[in-house]
């Protein structure tokens, strides 16, 4: 689960962790009165959304010389025309997709003067079990891109999360960063501050970029994002109130209520899948048949008559599905109840595209009969390569 940029801060804020000023806004009038507390006289007005790049972005409606997502404001006045124009428009950025997104809400902060730019990220890094610490003294611009054309200047530190953080762990990223005297020091407290609430918050990962030297000798998270394992949310209710859903894929937040594993892909093959083995499989199946799925369903070991119809319901939404591969392999749960599922499901969802039928595993002659005797047009099908012919040759005559 992702989070907004001043979300983010109020989290770090109490690891101790420096972050200039800052209140969010939902309207012009609430942009003002953020201003307002703020000491001036430089402001930034930074639009929250669930994407980065917003320096850079665009905004759809404002034409391509108007500015970006992160705007400099002089004055109360200019933090509140600023506001004016972002509030309800649409931005554009690398990470958005042509689409944009709509800013709903602003985050008004104090004005940094700023020294030199810097990066700094903590990710969970599957492949070594570390927690392993991104850092560069290249901050500012495109991360990926300094990782592609320079890597040198990209250092990883790894944190061996039974041992925990060490003093040496911060003197590794302070050197990385290349500070001398206070902020070397600073630097280091903020490496074991960020490794705190990275593990305390059950993290993903943060990322800070920029992190920023000020003219004035501090270190400061100008800029930052973080993400959460979703499975370790119920430990942390206040985060989890911080879930913004109209930064999601509705289909996916749909899908989440019903404990189904949903993810939105390009194709237009809809599958529903028990196990994510199997899930991923199909798609690759149907990929080698040449045709590309539409979304990674898995419905759970033990999908019942509801999980099934809630996801033909989240499948059907979805205007790109031209046919629908269901592959259920019957253990947990038997064919003929999977089999009573999906008669239930297609009937009460008004079924308008072709449908192939692969069941395998427990009771699943029961099943087949209870799919051949629904009167319902289903296409069944002998094995998963079966079943990935038949659908993507359905999807072809169709078209
Ligand atoms: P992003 O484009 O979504 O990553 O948004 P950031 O918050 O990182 O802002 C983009 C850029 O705006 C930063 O890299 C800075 O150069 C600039 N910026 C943001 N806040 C300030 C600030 O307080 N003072 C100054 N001078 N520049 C800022
Ligand atoms: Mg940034």
């Amino acid at each position: 689960m992702n989070i907004h940029e001043y979300q983010a801060k109020e989290l770090l804020t109490r690891f101790g962790i420096g972050i200039p000023a800052g209140y969010p806004a939902l309207t012009v009038e609430e942009a003002v009165e953020a201003a307002k507390k703020l000491p001036g006289p430089l402001y930034v007005v930074k639009a929250q959304i669930h994407a980065g790049g917003r320096g850079k972005g665009k905004f759809q409606e404002l034409g391509p010389d108007a500015k970006g997502g992160v705007r400099l404001a002089d004055s109360i006045e200019a933090v509140e025309s600023h506001s004016r124009e972002m509030l309800g428009n649409t931005l554009v950025t690398i990470q958005t997709g042509d689409a944009g997104k709509q800013v709903n809400r602003l985050y008004i902060t104090d004005g940094v003067d700023i020294e030199k730019e810097y990066y700094l990220s903590m990710l969970v890094d599957r492949k070594t079990g570390r927690i392993a610490m991104v850092v560069s003294t290249e901050g500012g611009m495109d991360i990926e891109e300094v990782a592609h054309s320079t890597p040198e200047k990209i250092t990883t530190i790894a944190i061996d999360p039974a041992e925990g953080f060490q003093p040496h762990h911060g003197r590794a990223v302070a050197f990385a960063l290349k500070l001398t005297g206070d902020l070397n020091k600073q630097a280091q407290k903020l490496a074991k501050q960020l490794y705190e609430a990275f593990s305390a918050l059950d993290c993903a990962m943060i990322e800070i970029n920029p992190l920023v030297e000020t003219k004035d000798g501090n270190l400061l998270v100008l800029d930052t994002k973080m993400s959460f394992d979703s499975n370790a949310l119920y430990r942390h209710k206040d985060v989890e109130a911080m879930r913004d859903e109209t930064e999601e894929d509705p289909m996916e937040v749909e899908a989440s209520k019903h404990d189904l594993a949903y993810i939105k892909l390009d194709g237009n093959i809809g599958c529903m899948v028990n196990g994510a083995g199997l899930a991923m499989a199909t798609m690759d199946i149907i990929k080698l048949n040449g045709a590309f799925p539409a979304n990674f369903l898995d419905v759970g070991g033990g999908a019942n008559k509801e999980k099934v119809t809630a996801a033909f319901k989240i499948i059907l939404s979805d205007p790109a599905v031209k046919g629908i591969l269901v592959n259920i392999f019957g253990g947990i749960m038997k064919c003929d109840i999977i089999a009573e599922g999906i008669v239930a499901a297609a009937k009460e969802v008004n079924l308008s595209v072709p449908l192939v039928v692969r069941l395998e595993g427990t009771n699943v002659q029961k099943g087949k009969d209870i799919l051949a005797n629904s009167g319902l047009p289903i296409v069944p099908a002998e094995d998963l390569g079966d079943a990935a012919k038949k659908i993507v040759a359905e999807v072809k005559q169709a078209a």
